[in-house]
């Protein structure tokens, strides 16, 4: 068969974009080379539909290996008692949860969209806002910090069956006791969808939500570092508490109850070979070189943000626990739109992004979001951190003069040549 070079000529390109550029989308990374090189395998070839030990199909006695080292390396990681590692996406774990936990027209209260936090968090657009009825909380209009005043209240007045914590623009960390502790009070389950800081969380860096929170989702390609995928997980199993029941009619634990949800409920056949990568990656974050890597990351993120707070940015929190901030550019005279396009043409990427309270639409935006885990990937140190601050302020504050942005542009290709991104492709 002839090499279809018109689109691995595309996928070149995009590895030369990649090393090119200081990538600072917040829910980006770069994987291991061999996490990659599991992803094209062929597992890919494999249908499997079901688990390790009761699939639907033959042949599936080395798949079965595969996914169940994926299962047995999460739960260390975590040191979680149940893990599903098929959820194709984040989106798809937290739908899992959703159907495993609830009937349509639940009540469900999560951060808001606009204060940080995620579409399936109940957003209008999103099924979770469609199918069951959302209520949000928000953040602290003076501190940033999430308001678990308000959030007692709404869970106390309007009894929802779930409460969701975690977020995708969140600085700061979550005080998973005391949300379990108004749970408790009104019946309701915690979910904690970790997408985002998952990996600080895997070596410690970060509060443990899983014995306060009954069920624990993330995604594995942030700062989990492997591929782009999803997983579910529980320490302490239990019988759902609104008798949701299995297609027979049988209570089940909502461990059984959340395996049904995934597969036959909201998926078909497992994708193996990303699963492959999957395993890859936890046994990766098992070893001490990841702690070295979560330890780079806060270290990192520290830097940059006080680099940020001595130019005169505005930080939503005035700072971070983890590995991302949140920048309010109002006082410098920018949208994050603008702001976005600008660095984008001076190869730094990331994303506009809402700040709360803010009076511009999700499409223009007021802020910025600005994450570390990728160029601590890439092997930048705490005082790269100035460096890569200076570039974008120096387009920032120069965001109408094509000449500086195009210097800029020269700056950052230079630099990101002191951090090669897979020498091993050529
Ligand atoms: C990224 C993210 C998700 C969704 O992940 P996808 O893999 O893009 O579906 C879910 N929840 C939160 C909090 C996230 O940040």
């Amino acid at each position: 068969m002839q090499k279809d070079t018109l689109v691995f000529d595309l996928i070149n390109q995009e590895l030369e974009r990649q090393r090119n550029g200081i990538e600072l989308i917040a829910s980006e990374n770069f994987t291991s080379l061999q996490v990659m090189q599991a992803m094209g395998t062929v597992p890919t070839n494999k249908y499997a539909e079901g688990y390790p030990g009761k699939r639907y199909y033959g042949g599936c006695e080395i798949v079965d290996q595969i996914e169940q080292l994926a299962i047995d390396r999460l739960k260390k990681i975590f040191n979680a008692s149940w893990a599903n590692v098929q959820p194709h996406s984040g989106a798809q774990a937290n739908t899992a949860v959703f159907v495993a936990c609830l009937k349509p027209g639940d009540k469900i209260l999560g951060l808001d969209l606009s204060m940080g936090g995620h579409l399936t968090h109940g957003s209008p657009a999103n099924f979770s806002g469609k199918n069951y009825v959302a209520l949000h909380y928000g953040v602290k209009k003076d501190t940033g910090l999430v308001d678990y005043d308000q959030l007692e209240s709404i869970a106390r007045k309007e009894k929802p069956k779930m409460i969701i914590c975690g977020a995708s623009a969140y600085s700061r960390d979550w005080d998973y006791a005391r949300i379990r502790a108004v749970a408790d009070e009104i019946g309701a389950l915690v979910l904690a969808d970790i997408a985002h800081p998952a990996g600080l969380i895997a070596k410690g860096l970060l509060n443990d939500p899983f014995d306060h929170c009954h069920i624990v989702t993330s995604t594995t390609h942030k700062t989990l570092r492997g591929p782009r995928g999803g997983i579910i997980m529980v320490r302490h199993d239990f019988e759902n508490p609104f008798g949701i029941k299995d297609p027979k009619g049988n209570t089940r634990t909502i461990t059984s109850l959340l395996d049904l949800a995934v597969f036959p409920g909201i998926q078909g056949g497992p994708l193996e070979h990303v699963i492959a990568a999957k395993a890859v990656s936890f046994g990766e974050i098992l070893t001490d070189d990841f702690l070295a890597y979560g330890k780079q990351i806060l270290t990192n993120a520290q830097a940059m943000a006080k680099s940020f707070v001595n130019r005169g940015y505005d930080l939503i929190s005035q700072g971070t626990d983890n590995h991302l901030m949140l920048i309010d550019l109002r006082n410098k005279n920018l949208t994050g739109k603008k702001a976005q396009e600008t660095l984008d043409k001076a190869h730094i990427t990331l994303n506009k992004n809402a700040v709360p309270f803010d009076d511009k639409s999700p499409f223009v935006t007021s802020g910025i979001r600005v994450g570390v885990p990728a160029i601590t990937t890439r092997g930048m140190k705490e005082s790269d951190m100035e460096t890569v601050v200076g570039l974008i302020d120096k387009v920032l504050m120069n965001a109408d003069d094509e000449n500086i942005i195009r210097s800029v542009k020269g700056d950052v290709q230079a630099f990101m040549k002191k951090f090669p991104l897979y020498p091993e492709l050529g």
